[in-house]
């Protein structure tokens, strides 16, 4: 059961897994700002409950630094999120992000 804290530019969010809470019938996350909360619907596979993690937790990045939701136009649209998201997936399960931080943070 996915159920863990997160902080997002000084907010703290909880991760949670549930089922269709609050989202429409094709809506595998939900990011709700208002309450700090994203939820994954439950029952997906570490691949897809990850990548609509990282895809929640940019709506909530954006939306943190100032980019209010807006599917028509400006910086945070649905399409953006969408193909940000996947980059910075793939990305994030490619490289090791703690041997990364070592490199500039435990440098003699
Ligand atoms: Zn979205």
């Amino acid at each position: 059961m996915i159920d863990f804290p997160i902080e997002i530019l000084g907010i703290l969010y909880n991760v949670q897994e549930e089922e269709y809470k609050g989202m429409n019938e094709g809506n595998l996350g939900l990011c709700d700002t208002t309450n700090c909360e994203i939820t994954i619907r439950s029952g997906l596979t570490p691949d897809r409950g990850f990548e609509t993690f990282v895809h929640e937790l940019t709506h909530a990045i954006l939306n943190e630094a100032g980019y209010r939701y807006c599917d028509d136009e400006g910086t945070h649209t649905e399409d953006f999120v969408e193909r940000f998201s996947k980059a910075l997936y793939q990305v994030i399960l490619d490289n090791n992000f703690e041997e990364i931080k070592k490199y500039f943070y435990e440098r003699g």
